[in-house]
């Protein structure tokens, strides 16, 4: 049993289409796959069409970028209602700010000689996705200014960088109360991850979040040193929370590899249990 709860593909910044991840979850033995592009259900569809076809259990989700004081955090929420008013209000708000935000990050870079026009960046972006910093990162590898994303995120594109500009990101527990709001099932993301929070308030936040109704929290990452993991899994067991594990495929993008962290199949039933807004995607 093989179960994968958070990847990405072209419907956000994952390098390969809905269908194509749903290939590679079942090349690398998966037996769930949960699809979780930042801020859209765009690729649901076409990924529910390639797991029916190839005998994998698909799990819609989407991955909400949320900010608290400055801090981005991530939520998980799976099988929500894709129909949801409410949901897809604030998500459409964060796309189209994402959008001003890349432009204006690239006057910054342009501004200091960093040779990349915002067209450049639009190119990269696939139709109907979600857009992010990595595209800016895959406009430099195409003009071959750096040789891969991550050279990128190292200065010009990370949260310390003077060319960062912040999207709208919805606070996190309004995020928990829409993803329950729209029958679905909230799990925090990689929660000790490139944080400039201390764990204590960290910590903090997350049993705000429990108590709005989150019911997870993605423990196995890699992202999360083993110290990280040990933590996050007290954290889950004192706040009553289900643990997961999961890749944060990206395709080519990034170096995670999927089925590299997985979930309890116990997990995933109660994950599936609690949740009222769409069904999994079984063959
Ligand atoms: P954004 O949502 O536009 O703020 O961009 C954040 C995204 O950048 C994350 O979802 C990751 O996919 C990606 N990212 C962050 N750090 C790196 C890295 N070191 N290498 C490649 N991609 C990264
Ligand atoms: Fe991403
Ligand atoms: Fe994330
Ligand atoms: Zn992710």
């Amino acid at each position: 049993m093989g179960i994968d709860l958070h990847a990405h593909s072209t419907a956000s910044d994952g390098t390969e289409s809905p269908a194509q991840v749903v290939h590679q979850a079942v090349a690398a033995g998966l037996t769930t796959l949960a699809l979780t592009d930042h801020d859209t259900m765009h690729g649901w569809a076409e990924a529910a069409r390639a797991a029916r076809l190839s005998g994998i259990d698909l799990v819609p989700g989407i991955e909400i970028s949320c900010a608290r004081d400055g801090e981005s955090i991530h939520l998980l929420g799976y099988l929500v209602d894709p129909e949801n008013a409410a949901l897809n209000e604030e998500l459409a708000k964060a796309r189209f700010s994402r959008v001003g935000r890349l432009e204006a990050m690239v006057a910054r870079m342009v501004a200091d000689g960093i040779p990349i026009t915002y067209a450049q960046v639009l190119a990269q972006v696939p139709p109907g996705a979600t857009p992010g910093r990595p595209h800016i990162a895959d406009a430099l590898v195409a003009a071959g200014v750096i040789e891969h994303r991550d050279e990128a995120f190292e200065d010009w594109l990370s949260n310390q960088s003077p060319y960062y500009v912040a999207h709208y990101a919805m606070d996190p527990v309004l995020a928990v109360q829409l993803v329950r709001g729209a029958g679905g099932v909230a799990v925090i993301a990689h929660p000790f991850t490139r944080s400039e929070d201390p764990v204590e308030q960290r910590t903090a936040l997350i049993e705000q979040m429990a108590a709005a109704g989150m019911v997870g929290l993605e423990a196995n990452h890699r992202d999360h040193a083993p110290q990280l993991r040990e933590i996050a899994v007290s954290v889950a067991t004192d706040l009553g929370l289900l643990v997961t594990g999961s890749s944060d495929y990206h395709g080519a993008g990034k170096l995670n590899r999927l089925g590299e962290n997985v979930t309890e199949p116990v997990v995933l039933e109660q994950i599936e249990a609690l949740a009222t807004g769409v069904p999994v995607v079984r063959p």
